[in-house]
């Protein structure tokens, strides 16, 4: 008999959230945020340039004139940089935070983010910057697990967003009964992202809002 991987998810309570509400759980990059287009400003001060030409990360960064993208090494280095020192200077998603602040009146909302570690206070100021409040977890890995455990603590409706259908796929196996969204904020991005029957893809903010109060009312 093999014992399941327990995440020991934080308690509801200790992070200020009510477990006698709905719960949404909110990504930030490609949801909340317009990450490409932050990440993208930020190559472009280390002489590098951003072409969103596929569903991809490092493979759509280039140097100036070249064909052949920047190499994973020189990607990761870049990608940690970003979030070290510079990852709340990106703008927010469009009409995403009216919807929250909307969805609010309704639901707990807490953001559950695949940020590096030393990204944790630069995305904090990020959050509080816009006006959002919430609670923000930094998570490792599928996000399935440590949803599994914050939803277990209330007996109200769940929802989940994210842009990646590992994260969505991840979350709708751990956690059933949470409705699961996917959004994909950036323009440039949309017509590369793969989407699934599974989850309702929609890339617009104020309708995902009402679809997800719908969702956390039923
Ligand atoms: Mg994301």
């Amino acid at each position: 008999m093999t014992t399941p991987l327990t995440v020991v998810a934080p308690l509801l309570e200790s992070l200020g959230l009510s477990p006698a509400r709905p719960l949404v759980l909110i990504d930030v990059d490609e949801v909340l945020g317009l990450f490409m287009q932050g990440f993208g400003d930020y190559a472009a001060t280390r002489g590098l340039e951003m072409r969103v030409d596929k569903f991809a990360l490092f493979q759509n960064i280039y140097r100036p004139g070249e064909s052949q993208h920047i190499d994973a090494v020189e990607g990761k280095a870049l990608f940690d940089a970003f979030f070290a020192g510079h990852c709340d200077q990106m703008e927010p998603a469009p009409g995403a935070i009216d919807a929250l602040n909307r969805l609010s009146d309704h639901a707990e909302i807490l953001i559950l983010s695949n940020a590096p570690a030393p990204a944790e206070r630069l995305r904090t100021n990020w959050l509080r910057k816009h006006g959002l409040a919430h609670p923000l977890i930094l998570n490792t890995g599928p996000k399935g697990p440590i949803a599994a455990g914050l939803v277990a603590q209330t007996m109200h409706p769940t929802a989940f967003v994210d842009d990646l259908l590992g994260n969505l796929d991840s979350v709708a196996e751990h956690s059933p009964t949470t409705a699961t969204f996917q959004h994909v904020a950036d323009l440039r991005l949309r017509p590369h992202a793969p989407a699934s029957e599974r989850h309702p893809r929609i890339d617009d903010w104020a309708q995902l809002g009402e679809a997800i109060e719908v969702a956390v009312r039923r």
